[in-house]
């Protein structure tokens, strides 16, 4: 995925490290986040900032994600000892986290609202050429039915609830992971396991931070 790049090589290792200081220890998501150059995905302004771990604006009112939560995300969405197949981002931004999916899933869509981002994340992208990425312009609340059912779906933007079209569109044993706004402050990661047709097995974690889930496309 990368050159040949000494100034970076060595922070991208150092933010691997830090990320697994913060408890994340799949090994594979790990050497995910060792091999993503994160300086690709934010403003050449922010170039020093980029192996720093949280989160930076991009635009439009959005932001890359913290690193270390976007390690903890990815992490959850796999069952222990199985391979990630087919998953769904929702909220490309600028693409870092479908990027870091591209390396641990076998095949990945990726969906935003923003036009602008998603035209950006497109062009941040194609350098990389990655075959097995497929970016949507779209709401991601409706999720992405011609696709369905999805192994994992993944949420980087918080709304008051999971959307059902989402739920639906979970393979039975597929995991879904989304921060969920309990109020306008607080907000909790949530994982939902599809058990059966009918039966979803949730459970609330940690205090995250999230832009807002929004409807419709801009
Ligand atoms: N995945 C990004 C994080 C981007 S921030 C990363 O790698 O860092 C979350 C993104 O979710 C924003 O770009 C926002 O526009 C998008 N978003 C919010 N609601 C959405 C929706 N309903 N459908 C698709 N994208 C949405």
């Amino acid at each position: 995925m990368v050159k040949k790049d000494p100034i970076h090589d060595k922070a991208r290792i150092q933010l691997a490290e830090k990320v697994a200081a913060s408890g994340v220890r799949h090994r594979q998501v790990l050497e995910a986040i060792a091999t993503v150059p994160r300086h690709a995905f934010v403003d050449e302004a922010l170039d020093t900032r980029a192996y720093e771990d949280s989160a930076l604006p991009i635009g439009h009112q959005q932001t890359i994600s913290k690193p270390s939560v976007v390690a903890r995300m990815v992490e959850l969405l796999h069952k222990p000892k199985k391979e990630l197949g087919k998953v769904l981002e929702i909220g490309t931004g600028c693409g870092y986290q479908a990027a870091i999916l591209s390396l641990v899933a076998a095949e990945v869509y990726s969906i935003e609202r923003i036009r602008p981002l998603h035209d950006q994340a497109r062009a941040k992208l194609r350098p990389f050429r990655i075959p097995n990425l497929r970016l949507v312009y779209g709401d991601g609340i409706r999720g992405l039915p011609q696709a369905a059912p999805f192994d994992g779906i993944i949420l980087a933007a918080a709304g008051l609830g999971i959307p059902d079209p989402l739920l639906d569109q979970l393979a039975i044993g597929g995991r879904l992971v989304a921060p969920v706004a309990k109020s306008e402050e607080e907000q909790q990661l949530v994982v939902v396991e599809r058990v059966s047709s009918q039966r979803y097995q949730r459970t609330v974690l940690e205090e995250v931070f999230f832009v807002p889930l929004q409807s419709g496309t801009v």
